[in-house]
């Protein structure tokens, strides 16, 4: 289908050379906890439901996260974090996800990053967020017409979203909606169709550490999120 031919395409990405020497180099080196495991060091791509109701909008693949196991949110503090959540709000099937083969499924939901290789930091430069921008705007015009919903992660994800609807030809309003944790701004598509956008502080360990993300926060653009997503 054209989203297994998207993901396939996207894995073989080395668009980003600063990117592609990262991703590959902490597969190489692994962090000491992981290293009998192996490493995907590949681009991330989006995974869930192919007709999403809830489309969630992230930064980019954690190294020792998603670079090591190959799916988004998974295996770093972050993911560890969102899933949790998600999974008390109804959308994911288990409370954890792992690793690739663990059974654990999106219900009605899908996840992508924004930048689908992981950067060193956690920090794309502008380049690489521009060079990386068609793969989301591709996957994205894929999965939009049964997407309800879009929750993004942090103000990088916020923006990310906000550029990637606007060239499918969405309506976006003036002056343009600021990112906050639980803010909403509504998107219309060229076929006169309205979707949500939800803000969240990202699940970083900068933030949940700090107590500027809790859990019931979490939970509420979450549950919101599910709530909209099926309505
Ligand atoms: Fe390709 Fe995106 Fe990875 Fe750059 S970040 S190499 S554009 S998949």
């Amino acid at each position: 289908d054209d989203l297994g031919t998207l993901d396939a395409a996207v894995s073989v990405c080395r668009a980003c050379e600063r990117l592609v020497s990262w991703r590959e180099d902490v597969a190489t080196v692994k962090r000491a906890s992981f290293a009998a495991e192996p490493y995907w060091g590949r681009p991330v791509a989006g995974w869930g439901d192919d007709e999403p109701g809830v489309l969630i909008v992230g930064l980019a693949p954690a190294a020792n996260g998603g670079n090591r196991t190959g799916r988004i949110f998974t295996g770093d503090r972050s993911g560890d974090w969102l899933f949790a959540s998600l999974h008390r709000v109804g959308l994911v099937t288990r409370e954890t996800s792992v690793h690739a083969g663990d059974g654990q499924r999106l219900v009605g939901a899908r996840m992508v990053a924004t930048v689908r290789c992981a950067p060193p930091d956690n920090r794309p430069t502008t380049t690489e967020r521009d060079a990386c921008a068609p793969w989301l705007v591709r996957e994205v015009e894929l999965v939009a017409p049964s997407v309800r919903v879009v929750v993004c992660l942090g103000s990088y994800g916020w923006d990310a979203a906000l550029r990637t609807f606007r060239a499918l030809g969405y309506d976006v309003p003036r002056p343009r909606p600021r990112f906050g944790h639980a803010a909403e701004a509504t998107l219309t598509s060229p076929e006169g169709r309205e979707l949500t956008l939800l803000g969240s502080y990202h699940p970083s360990q900068q933030n949940t550490f700090t107590g500027k993300l809790t859990e019931p926060m979490l939970d509420a653009v979450l549950g919101r999120a599910a709530s909209l997503g099926s309505a």
